[in-house]
């Protein structure tokens, strides 16, 4: 068969674009092929842009590094506005057990040089104006983590993809994998069939399918997550914050919401039990909880107008950390199980996927980068799965 592509990617999301982008970067002919009409209507488009690189896993550490590089100079090796804002994470404690789980992770987090520190309450009402100080015990708070439009960056990764000569190829779909013994050669979709040497699944939610193409069964469910904006409001929140608690009328776990560079609120947050499944019709059950949280956390917010709310899935692995890297079928890479962070880790992904496919390593060591291999015990961490 004769080679049509250096790679193809399954997949315009959160990760195939900026794989695209940095194969191309590396010299090698792409082509991404998406079955919707065009990138980032998958689950990139539900996200709502909160990027950080203050993990315990080792592994999205270093991606998250990588990715917050890359988003935060974007404007400027680009020239295109994608909506980055340097306001940190904050994690306001309000429980004993919650400030023992968040202290004992910092010790990993310094020893990865990231910029995070346990602050009091007088500090983080400063970082937080106008907080709940009620039983507030202090928090996290990590300066140099950020914001980013999810819309506006998939939409300059794939223009700057596609000056490189990446080819899209929208509204089709990869229907069967093209195999040569234990090699994945190429992909057939509904409309053609294409071959190279390497294939990247980064189908989101549908990563499993793929996998199934190729005779791998993959431990990935996705869940249903909600998320909603407000009208914009005068800026006055740095830092993405996130609420550990779970919500007194016992439906909800974790939320977090942040102001956006145009000054909405952007809010989202976690079911106490998972929403399992691919359903993604926007229901209003979740605003009058989340509206009460919000102004419970932070009373000035009260008056604020919801202008949509929306759905989306979080492709979950049962550790919370994805699965990345080769495995054993030879040409076929995986990129898949992005859980809650792939927009996140999209940037930082890529650029070492892009490695890893070019130069046979990743950028990062390559026991950080075995944290996401596929052939790991998927112990359940809950600290992994957090916004
Ligand atoms: C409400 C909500 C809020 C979130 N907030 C954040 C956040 O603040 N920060 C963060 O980092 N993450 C966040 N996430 C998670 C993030 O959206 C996902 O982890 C991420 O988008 C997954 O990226 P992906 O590239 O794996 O999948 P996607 O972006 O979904 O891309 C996969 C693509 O593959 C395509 N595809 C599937 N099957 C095929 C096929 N057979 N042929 C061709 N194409 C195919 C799909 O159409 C899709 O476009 C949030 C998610 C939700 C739901």
């Amino acid at each position: 068969m004769s080679q049509d592509y250096d790679a193809i990617i399954i997949g315009a999301g959160s990760v195939g674009v900026p794989t695209a982008y940095f194969l191309a970067k590396e010299g090698m002919k792409v082509l991404v092929i998406e079955k919707n009409a065009s990138a980032g209507q998958g689950e990139n488009k539900a996200a709502i842009g909160g990027v950080r690189a203050t993990h315990s896993d080792p592994a999205k550490i270093k991606i998250c590094q990588e990715s917050l590089k890359i988003f935060s100079t974007w404007k400027e090796n680009t020239g295109t506005d994608i909506g980055w804002k340097e306001g940190g994470y904050c994690f306001p404690i309000y429980r004993e057990q919650d400030a023992a789980m968040m202290q004992a992770i910092l010790p990993i987090q310094k020893r990865h040089e990231l910029n995070i520190d346990w602050i009091g309450d007088d500090e983080l009402a400063k970082v937080v104006p106008g907080i709940n100080r009620n039983g507030l015990l202090g928090g996290t708070y990590s300066p140099e983590d950020g914001q980013v439009s999810p819309l506006m960056a998939i939409e300059s990764f794939t223009h700057e993809a596609r000056k490189l000569g990446v080819e899209f190829k929208f509204r089709e779909g990869v229907q069967e994998l093209a195999m040569e013994g234990n090699a994945v050669t190429g992909v057939k979709t509904n409309k053609g069939e294409y071959s190279a040497p390497a294939v990247l699944n980064a189908a989101g939610a549908k990563g499993t399918q793929i996998c199934k193409m190729a005779g791998l069964n993959i431990p990935i469910v996705p869940d249903s997550h909600e998320a909603g904006i407000t009208s914009p409001v005068k800026r006055f929140l740095d830092p993405l914050v996130v609420d550990i608690r779970p919500g007194p009328e016992g439906k909800t776990k974790n939320f977090y919401f942040g102001q956006v560079e145009s000054g909405q609120i952007i809010f989202c947050y976690t079911p106490i039990d998972p929403i399992i499944g691919e359903d993604k019709r926007a229901t209003s059950e979740f605003m009058p909880i989340l509206a009460r949280r919000l102004v419970d956390l932070i009373p000035r917010m009260k008056g604020l107008t919801i202008r949509r709310l929306w759905r989306g899935l979080y492709p979950m692995t049962p550790d919370g950390v994805p699965i990345v890297g080769k495995c054993k079928v030879d040409g076929f890479y995986l990129c898949i199980g992005m859980c809650g962070q792939g927009f996140m880790m999209g940037p930082g992904i890529g650029a070492n996927l892009a490695n890893l496919i070019v130069k046979d390593k990743p950028i990062m060591k390559q026991s950080t980068w075995d944290f996401m291999r596929l052939d790991r015990s998927f112990k359940t961490d809950d600290v992994e799965r957090l916004a």
